[in-house]
């Protein structure tokens, strides 16, 4: 890094005005060299420097011009060779089978859960852009990548992917370095190296690999002798500067009886989420999973499937294969009608008229506040936000008036109503959490 060049990330730090994509992306770049009006930075692999160029680029070259006074700054970005001497030797292994393309894969990983199978959108694309940066560099970008999002949004596809990634293009010394393991399995086998008191096979077997996953970590909470060997084999890991990813459902501050030093150590490193999918994402994932299986999928219908589903994607897929095979057996073509009758009882009825009260009720379930609350005039964080985010609900949800909606919230004013849907919609960008349990809401008041 070239001191005199450093004020440049301070620059676009505040440029961006986003803590999270600061320390992704910009925080690892070094700033090398400035001459014949070309800022020579170093990224630490090809995928970063890709996603720098396709990302970040003008950002980078407008603070930097800014800084240096220069007018049309070129960047040169370099990949600075690895650090690490096990990366990027390609190893082989009895273990390792070649497929069709040539490509390694591992019997431990999903051949079909790769990076290539992974639709890539708004809310998704954080999680697999932090999951291939960490697979091509383990150790080396975030340690440890945490990686959290709601059931059937592609956690677990992501740690496979990460996996079949590094053992493909010889980012880990040999696939046996890689553990991959479900928090309820790892939880199993605490309990037996206790009962067989093998502790220091266990031991061995999971502080000597290159990348440990745990997919599903939650599962670990409250069961204090796992959480402690999971603490130790943490440290190890962590200190020899080898990789740690795990997946949670929630968030580790959400984690309920997770120990405090998990807790504080999930957040040394990079957080992650997953969202809902948008609709085009839906849509996307169910085109590609359609040519892969050979079904015969209309746009039209894609679309239908995508508004009317759950945002949980395996459900998506269960949609998607229910239809393939009905068509297949009756030899009818898949249309809108077709999937109406198949899929009768799967798909949510979003047409079913939904009342205020129908949104009250089901908001104060969600938060465990009373009715009574929700309609009252006090002020109390813990009532001000689900009584606007049922406002906002029912003004989008419902057809009746900002005043009826007033009306129904204990008589309030149509302009109170207005500052709830704004102080709603104003959030939306800024936090997802947010987002994720309108959506939760939302999915209660159609089943
Ligand atoms: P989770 O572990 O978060 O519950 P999974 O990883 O098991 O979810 O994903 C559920 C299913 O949805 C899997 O079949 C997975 O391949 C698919 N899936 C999830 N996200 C995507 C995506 N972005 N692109 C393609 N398929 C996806
Ligand atoms: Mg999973």
């Amino acid at each position: 890094m070239d001191e005199n060049l450093f004020p440049i990330k301070q620059i676009i730090k505040e440029e961006l005005g986003d803590e999270s994509s600061y320390r992704t992306w910009i925080e690892p770049l070094n700033f090398k060299d400035f001459s014949n009006n070309t800022l020579v930075l170093t990224v630490p692999n090809k995928f970063f420097g890709e996603w720098i160029n396709d990302h970040y680029k003008g950002t980078i070259q407008a603070c930097a011009s800014r800084f240096l006074r220069a007018k049309d700054l070129k960047l040169n970005i370099v990949v600075e060779a690895a650090k690490n001497p096990l990366s990027n030797q390609r190893t082989e292994n009895a273990e390792i089978r070649t497929d069709g393309n040539g490509s390694l894969t591992s019997p431990l990983f999903n051949p079909a859960y790769t990076f290539d199978t992974f639709v890539v959108g708004d809310s998704n694309q954080f999680a697999q852009a932090a999951s291939l940066a960490v697979a091509s560099a383990p150790g080396q970008t975030y340690n440890p990548l945490f990686i959290y999002g709601g059931v059937g949004l592609g956690k677990t596809h992501l740690l496979n992917a990460i996996g079949n990634y590094a053992i493909a293009n010889g980012c880990v010394s040999s696939p046996q370095n890689i553990s991959f393991i479900s928090g309820e399995v790892f939880t199993n086998e605490v309990i037996n190296a206790i009962r067989y008191d093998r502790m220091e096979e266990f031991r061995q077997k999971f502080r000597n690999v290159d990348i440990l996953m745990i997919d599903d970590i939650q599962f670990i909470a409250g069961k204090e002798r796992t959480q402690a060997e999971f603490f130790h084999t943490f440290n190890a890991l962590y200190v020899a500067k080898k990789q740690i990813v795990v997946t949670s459902d929630k968030f580790p501050r959400d984690i309920k009886n997770l120990e405090e030093r998990l807790r504080s150590r999930f957040e040394w490193g990079l957080i992650a989420d997953i969202q809902p999918p948008d609709i085009e994402t839906k849509v996307a994932i169910l085109k590609k999973k359609s040519e892969r299986e050979n079904i015969h999928l209309p746009d039209e219908v894609a679309m239908f499937l995508a508004a009317k589903a759950s945002s949980n994607i395996r459900t998506l897929e269960g949609m998607l294969t229910r239809l393939g095979a009905f068509a297949s057996i009756t030899g009818k073509p898949i249309t809108i009608p077709f999937a109406k009758e198949i899929l009768k009882g799967i798909l949510k009825d979003t047409d079913k008229p939904v009342t205020v009260e129908d949104i009250q009720k089901i908001v104060c379930e969600h938060f465990g506040i009373r009715i009574s609350d929700i309609k009252s005039k006090r002020r109390s964080k813990s009532l001000v936000l689900p009584r606007q985010i049922a406002m906002y609900l029912s003004r989008n949800l419902c057809k009746v008036s900002l005043a009826d909606i007033g009306d129904k919230f204990g008589g309030k004013d149509h302009s109170t109503v207005i500052h709830a849907i704004n102080k709603i919609e104003g959030q939306f960008d800024k936090n997802p959490h947010l987002m994720q349990t309108i959506e939760e809401i939302k999915s209660k008041i159609y089943s």
